[in-house]
């Protein structure tokens, strides 16, 4: 594995890449887990060359959000990325990516204004496309993995690279959960473990409105307030939102089919925990 942290070292590697090479890539945030494993594993099995790229990036942070208190593990980082088999390992710079403060905006409105995380993190969207749009001009990949876990995210990134004419394939990944039903985050270590159990009411509420929908129930309302129900009895879960919504437009729908997504964001310990399933799969 390489581990490159300049931008110019990047491009350097990029151009002397073969064109015919398939060229993978995983975005991070770093501080990864087992769900990142699982898209570098698609990748890996996809491509012939995978680059994981780590970079908290700031602008999808608003001022007073957990940007300083969000884990940073370099050297926990790299022996993961190594032991994945991943080629390129891109701890890019902020010097790099944000030299001056950006002028450039990129927005995805009718997929986040108001909706679902857009509601409470109006700039977050901005920011992730933004830095999304960037990193795939530096690495050039042909396919780009996301999970499913942040689906909002997984929307807007598919649909920035159809509207911008990016030359990559988004590729979905399923959400990796611990045994117990807990979807995995960076942001879990912030969990004390009263608050890891109370955060298991998150998926728990969700898999008691799916096991509803399956039994033949229909009406989103009485799967939300099933699910909500199952949130609201936890202690120390404050609720942000929980709603059943289409997978492409992310409107709210009335009655549930397989497709629809059921959704869900919750502060626990103060860590801003999200989650999701669709009806239909299991997930
Ligand atoms: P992050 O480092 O949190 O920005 O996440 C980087 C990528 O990993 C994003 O595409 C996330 O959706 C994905 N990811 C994070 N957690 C999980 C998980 N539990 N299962 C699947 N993918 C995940």
């Amino acid at each position: 594995m390489k581990s490159i942290d300049d931008l110019a070292a990047l491009r350097s590697w990029r151009s002397a890449c073969d064109a015919g090479q398939r060229i993978g890539f995983v975005p991070t945030m770093g501080a990864l887990h087992e769900g990142h494993r699982s898209l570098i594993r698609a990748a890996r099995r996809d491509c012939d060359c995978v680059v994981v790229s780590v970079f908290v990036n700031p602008t999808q942070f608003a001022p007073g959000e957990d940007l300083d208190r969000y884990p940073r593990n370099r050297a926990g980082d790299e022996r993961i990325l190594a032991d994945e088999g991943v080629d390129i390992a891109w701890f890019a710079q902020e010097s790099d990516l944000y030299p001056e403060p950006p002028r450039v905006q990129i927005e995805v409105p009718t997929l986040t204004r108001g909706i679902l995380c857009g509601r409470t993190r109006p700039d977050h969207f901005a920011g992730v496309a933004l830095i999304v749009s960037k990193l795939f001009h530096c690495v050039g990949p042909d396919r780009a993995y996301f999970g499913r876990k942040d689906f909002q995210q997984l929307v807007v990134v598919q649909t920035l690279a159809r509207d911008l004419n990016f030359p990559v394939e988004i590729v979905p990944c399923p959400i990796v959960r611990e045994t117990d039903g807990l979807a995995l985050s960076s942001r879990n270590v912030g969990l004390s473990p009263q608050g890891r159990a109370s955060a298991l009411a998150l998926s728990r509420g969700l898999s008691t409105a799916t096991a509803s929908y399956r039994a033949g129930e229909k009406r989103a309302s009485i799967l939300l307030s099933e699910a909500e129900r199952v949130l609201r009895e936890a202690a120390g879960v404050e609720l942000e939102y929980l709603e059943l919504v289409c997978p492409r437009t992310l409107e709210r729908v009335d009655v549930a089919t397989d497709e629809a997504v059921l959704a869900v964001a919750a502060r626990v310990d103060g860590v801003r925990l999200i989650d999701n399933t669709v009806l239909g799969e299991d997930s």
